[in-house]
């Protein structure tokens, strides 16, 4: 895949025919199976031609909580997504100074790519109940179509009444994500915890969390001879009996 600029997928050469182009958001503090499925559905079900995965720089809903660096963050996604040819890890928002705003980020992307590149910006349901409340919601909803991917015990009811009440025009697709209550918090706690993330993200993804110790891991046994395996969460022995 040729790159347009910077790490952004080159789309829109043939001027004959529409492209389309997943943008998946997140603060991905770290990516998960939740995240990369639901890209996986958004792809096929919407006929994608690409998803760009986006960690935020400075996550503009998360100012009050602490946050691990855009570089550690970028990297895990970068882990992650490599080896599926139609993802695309991107610096986008996190090479950008202060807080990243979506809508701001959709209308740089609307400056770089031709008009017949429409924008599918992909998110959890519960996120989509608080788009109406996002700061310039009316050219979130001009620039881009919403692609909202249940998770399990959500009430999709709530998005779409808050969806129906806004003022602006939102086009939703709401996408059914096989059951993956996966998130991120879940993630993290079971590393303070010392517990595997074996299937919950990718082994890369662990591996990177021990070799720079994020969320309180342990150090990790890299060089011990056991390989990127050797690093699942509480590996780490103490007692000095690897
Ligand atoms: P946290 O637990 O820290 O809130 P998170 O798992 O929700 O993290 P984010 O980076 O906040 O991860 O999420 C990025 C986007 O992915 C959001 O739109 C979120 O709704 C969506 N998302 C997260 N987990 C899942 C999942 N398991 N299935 C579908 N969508 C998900
Ligand atoms: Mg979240």
């Amino acid at each position: 895949m040729a790159i347009l600029r910077g790490d952004l997928p080159d789309l829109g050469k043939d001027r004959d025919r529409t492209y389309r182009l997943g943008i998946m958001g997140g603060t991905f503090d770290p990516i998960h199976n939740g995240h990369l499925v639901c890209a996986e559905c958004a792809f096929d079900a919407l006929g994608l031609d690409m998803v760009v995965f986006m960690p935020a720089g400075s996550p503009a809903f998360k100012q009050d909580k602490r946050v691990s660096s855009g570089e550690d963050r970028y990297a895990m996604t970068l882990l992650a997504t490599s080896d599926n040819p139609h993802f695309i890890a991107s610096r986008f928002e996190v090479d950008r100074a202060g807080v990243t705003y979506t809508a701001d980020t959709l209308q740089l992307l609307r400056k770089i790519y031709p008009d017949n590149v429409d924008f599918y910006f992909i998110t959890g349901a519960d996120a989509i109940a608080e788009v109406v409340a996002w700061r310039d919601a009316d050219k979130v909803a001009e620039l881009a179509h919403l692609v909202g991917a249940t998770r399990p015990g959500y009430d999709l009811a709530h998005a779409e009444t808050a969806i129906e009440r806004s003022p602006y025009k939102f086009d939703v697709t709401y996408l059914e994500v096989p059951a993956l209550a996966i998130s991120s918090s879940y993630l993290r706690g079971r590393v303070r915890e010392g517990k595997s993330l074996r299937y919950l993200t990718p082994d890369p993804v662990t591996g990177y969390i021990h070799k720079h110790q994020l969320y309180g891991a342990r150090a990790s046994r890299y060089g011990a001879g056991e390989g990127s395996f050797g690093v699942l969460a509480g590996e780490g022995r103490t007692d000095g009996q690897a």
